[in-house]
């Protein structure tokens, strides 16, 4: 009996906890096993709870010496230690009260910060490889892919919205029943188009989306998202800069009333102010991108704030995608940038035919223009008091995973943001709209998600780039030493 227990025991920690160490937890296992039939199976029981904590000692891990930035908008705190203990925050605090327990890895980073892992709460997954969009090779192992790469740029969660296949529920669901060691995602399933509109499967043809006519089409297709435990409810209304039409007002309406009766909560890609303005007053819970079309007003700052709807991703970010091919982009040359990217990608945003090609969209001054006028727009929300996160829209074709995180948070700095604003942006706000209680905070009880840095992001946002060490629940998913970024 107890030794079937201990089997059991044994089995979870060798599985969920130490994957590279199954042959020294073996050996203790035999050689318990023998230990119990020799001393009968009480004490083999406690033989076993004792080898369970010893287990749980060797995973403990101090990080003493930075200076600490927890998310809170807390100011920095110099000289702090982080006691992780089987991936999760056990102990914060200064040095000076630090007490290491007996047997733990100590990692000394003095000089270093330390920030929580970055949430991302408008990316996409598995349908982009290189330039080119290949929805067809969505799968597990796209998906999967396109988490490691989020996790070495320090993008420990990301909400992807609205384009994925099933393949994503199975990544998810077996990340939360255990220490994930690539980006934590959350998803929207698969978001709502209105038939002359763009967005899903119109946008992205290969992509399987619920295409909406009328009113009579949203219930089951929002029964069915629900049915999947999607974790918001996705969809687009914008008309394309005048080429489509967006989604009729009471679908929009009839969406957010059929999710918010399912208990699941709803964002939307809008464009237009008007747009923002009724989704607001219909009580939904998220703008994907930001108004670019007119400045906000009070109205729409008021009624985002009486529905607690918040500005989940400004995506300007994705904004600078739309014109900045036209030329070779500065980022080509930085090696934090070039280290996630094949050789084909430089080769591409190098070439004059592409280049070419990106300066003959007609729109590239209308896209300047909407990034000023959605920089502008951020600053207003964010001085008006509505909740905002930080979000990309990465994952398609010169928007890239990972790097374009960072550019995000630059381009929230320059809309006249703080640096600590959009890390708290990028951290504990992003964690309190996906309501995930254990992440977003370096404090006591939270999974250990967090990223060491060379230099101080405060002084100058550009410093998330000096990325030492991804940790996700304790795990260290990248180390700069071992990686092939040469900017040191
Ligand atoms: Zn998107």
């Amino acid at each position: 009996m107890a030794e079937g227990w201990c089997d059991s025991i044994r089995l979870v920690y060798i599985t969920l906890f130490f994957p590279g160490r199954n042959k020294l937890h073996l050996l203790e296992f035999l050689e318990m096993r023998i230990k119990g039939q020799r001393l009968g199976y009480r004490f083999a029981f406690l033989l076993c709870l004792a080898f369970a904590v010893t287990s749980l000692r060797a995973e403990v891990r101090v990080l003493r010496g930075f200076t600490l930035i927890d998310g809170t908008g807390a100011a920095a705190a110099a000289d702090s230690a982080i006691i992780i203990d089987a991936g999760r925050i056990k102990w914060v605090g200064p040095v000076s009260a630090l007490k290491v327990p007996s047997g733990a890895q100590v990692v000394d980073l003095k000089g270093r910060f330390v920030i929580p892992g970055i949430i991302d709460l408008h990316g996409h997954l598995g349908l982009t490889s290189g330039m080119t969009l290949d929805t067809k090779s969505y799968s597990r192992q796209t998906v999967e892919h396109d988490l490691k790469t989020y996790a070495e740029y320090g993008v420990t969660t990301m909400l992807s919205l609205g384009l994925d296949g099933d393949a994503v529920f199975a990544v998810r669901d077996q990340q939360r029943a255990s220490r994930p060691t690539m980006t934590r995602v959350y998803t929207a399933g698969q978001g709502f188009v209105y038939k002359d509109g763009i967005g899903g499967g119109i946008s992205f043809p290969g992509i399987s989306t619920p295409v909406f006519s009328t009113v009579a089409d949203v219930e089951p297709a929002v029964a069915e998202q629900a049915r999947k435990h999607v974790d918001v409810i996705k969809f687009w209304t914008d008309d394309n800069l005048g080429k489509a039409k967006r989604m009729p007002f009471d679908i929009d309406k009839a969406i957010i009333d059929s999710a918010h009766r399912h208990g699941v909560r709803v964002v939307a890609h809008v464009y237009y102010l008007e747009d923002a303005k009724k989704l607001a007053d219909y009580g939904i819970d998220g703008l994907a991108h930001i108004v670019r079309d007119k400045p906000v007003d009070q109205e729409l700052i008021d009624s985002m704030k009486r529905h607690n709807t918040w500005q989940i991703a400004s995506t300007l970010s994705r904004e600078v995608s739309l014109f900045i091919y036209a030329k070779t982009p500065d980022f080509v040359t930085d090696p934090f940038f070039t280290r996630g990217v094949s050789a084909d990608v430089i080769k591409t945003l190098n070439s004059p035919e592409y280049q070419k090609k990106s300066a003959s969209d007609p729109n590239l001054e209308k896209y300047r223009e909407a990034l000023a006028m959605g920089k502008r727009n951020l600053k207003a929300l964010a001085d008006g008091g509505v909740k905002y996160g930080m979000g990309t829209d990465t994952g398609v074709p010169g928007r890239f995973q990972g790097y374009f995180e960072h550019l995000e948070l630059q381009e929230m700095v320059e809309a006249g943001l703080t640096p600590m604003q959009a890390i708290v942006a990028a951290t504990s706000s992003g964690a309190e709209f996906l309501k995930a209680k254990d992440l977003g905070t370096l404090r006591a009880g939270k999974w250990a998600d967090l990223v060491v840095l060379a230099k101080n992001p405060l002084d100058d946002i550009r410093n998330t780039h000096t990325i030492q060490a991804v940790y996700i629940a304790g795990n260290q998913v990248y180390t700069k030493e071992t990686s092939n970024d040469t900017n040191k």
